[in-house]
């Protein structure tokens, strides 16, 4: 599994959680957002996006970000 330098543009985020979902489900095979290694919080309209240490940067919440809000970039790219 790759590894990707995730660049977020939080004005974007829905708070739709597919990102959450789908980071869940790569690592623990169950939809709970809980589990998520990506935290979305909201303030009133404000979202605030963050990675837990956990974090792998495999790019999967990015693939299910519909919103164009999470945009990988693979590290070989940024050397
Ligand atoms: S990059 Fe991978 S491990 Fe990190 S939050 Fe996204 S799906 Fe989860
Ligand atoms: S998938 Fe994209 S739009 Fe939906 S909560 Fe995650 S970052 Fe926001």
């Amino acid at each position: 599994m790759g590894k990707y330098k995730i660049d977020v543009t939080e004005e974007n985020c829905t708070f739709c959680l597919r990102c959450q979902l789908g980071c869940s489900d790569a690592y623990f095979k169950s939809f709970n957002q809980n589990n998520a290694r990506i935290r979305v919080k909201t303030t009133g309209l404000d979202c605030t996006i963050s990675f837990t240490d956990e974090c792998r940067k495999c790019g999967i919440c990015a693939e299910n970000c519909f919103f164009g809000v999470l945009q990988k970039t693979s590290m070989e790219e940024t050397v």
